[in-house]
């Protein structure tokens, strides 16, 4: 059992690459934590830190109270599971799970009855003679994880593990690591770049973007509040809608302009004090493709953007729409989504009326972090 603690961790590689920005987390001992960002975000870099495979150029790595930032791998007791299993291929599946005990020196009779409860937690009692190449994706997975586990480590770590499988394999092992987890209570570090596996594993996520720490929340914070455009982009499926807006007073009130439609900020979860305090610049204005909703017929909602679909995707139980951003020079850039009821009609080029509560925006400052909003 350990407490993990990163104080103020930099990693600059000797290239000049920078790959952690003054870093500071700490996972609970017994926490899954997951640590999400895309490819090159600096995930690996943290967990090999911890691992002792790279050095921190600055800062310090606490395992419980013990400083480790200079302790070798082996001496820092921590297992790690890499999305490519490395299994040795000319040992048997008992074999692979007891060298790392072997290599401790631990006695025949106690190596045995490891290997045995191990593979009983891991459903592979039935699979200690076979060798890897006679094993499913899934089941030389468990094996990794089974040959990490043996060792009784303090802290657990695993990068990307599961990117070998396909998807209905994903979301099997995904179940069994949360339970493993859960029975062992093994402090853990997991690693991903796929906000559905970080939300449904972590109870809390640590969102990284070029080496910093963007946001540490559970799903539903990181969804319901994001700290800056950066997190509400990249969670949810589609992410958050971004617009460009200048926030204006019209003598009645704050107001931001979405997709072209003026929409009044009355009733928004937002202060007066704070709108005031931005008033005039140009802020960006979110809005989730679930908080767009089509506009029935005439009545248009006094919040209803128009927009030409440029791209109709028919999910079973819904339809996900897009259409154009535009930017204040007219140029289009990305597209921005909105997440429907099912329906047969909709066509690329049709257009439609969609409309937003206001409660349902979200608003930035002009670098991107949140405005504070009412609960
Ligand atoms: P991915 O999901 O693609 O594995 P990641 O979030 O795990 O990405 P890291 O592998 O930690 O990212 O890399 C972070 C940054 O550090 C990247 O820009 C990478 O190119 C750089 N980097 C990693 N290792 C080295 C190295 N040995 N020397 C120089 N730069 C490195």
């Amino acid at each position: 059992m350990a407490r993990v603690t990163f104080t103020h961790i930099t990693k600059r590689f000797a290239d000049g690459t920078q790959a952690i920005r003054d870093l500071s987390l700490s996972v609970e001992d017994g926490e899954l934590m997951v640590l999400l960002g895309p490819s090159g975000c600096g995930k690996s870099t943290l967990l090999r830190m911890l691992a002792g495979l790279e050095a921190p150029s600055s800062g310090e790595i606490r395992i419980d109270e013990a400083l480790v930032n200079h302790l070798s791998p082996r001496q820092r007791n921590i297992a790690m599971v890499f999305q490519n299993y490395a299994l040795y291929p000319h040992m048997s599946v008992a074999e692979n799970l007891a060298f790392p005990l072997k290599m401790q020196g631990m006695a025949r009779d106690k190596i045995r009855s490891r290997v045995r409860a191990v593979a009983e937690r891991l459903s592979l009692s039935a699979l200690l003679d076979r060798q890897p190449k006679a094993l499913s994706g899934g089941q030389r997975q468990r094996v990794a994880m089974g040959r990490a586990l043996v060792r009784e480590p303090k802290v657990f770590l695993m990068d990307e593990p599961l990117s070998n499988l396909d998807a209905e394999l994903r979301l099997q092992i995904r179940q069994d690591i949360a339970r493993l987890q859960r029975d062992t209570a093994i402090t853990t570090l997991y690693v991903t770049h796929d906000q559905v596996e970080a939300m449904t594993l972590g109870r809390r996520i640590a969102v990284l973007k070029q080496g910093e720490l963007q946001q540490l929340g559970s799903a539903h914070e990181l969804y319901g509040r994001p700290a800056n455009t950066f997190v509400a982009g990249f969670i949810g499926s589609p992410g958050m809608n971004i617009f460009e807006t200048p926030l204006r007073h019209d003598g009645h009130g704050y107001g931001v302009v979405v997709a072209g439609q003026s929409v009044s900020l009355r009733g928004a979860p937002y202060a007066e004090a704070d709108l005031a305090s931005f008033a005039g610049q140009t802020l960006q204005a979110g809005v989730r493709p679930e908080g767009l909703h089509l506009s029935a017929g005439e009545e248009k909602n006094a919040h209803g953007i128009e927009v030409t679909l440029s791209g109709v995707e028919r999910l079973g139980h819904e339809v996900i729409v897009h259409f154009p951003a535009i930017n204040r020079s007219g140029d289009s850039l990305a597209e921005h989504s909105a997440r429907l009821a099912y329906q047969d009609g909709l066509q690329i080029g049709d257009e439609i009326s969609l409309s937003l509560a206001v409660e349902d925006l979200y608003l930035f400052d002009p670098s991107g972090s949140a405005l504070p909003r009412f609960e």
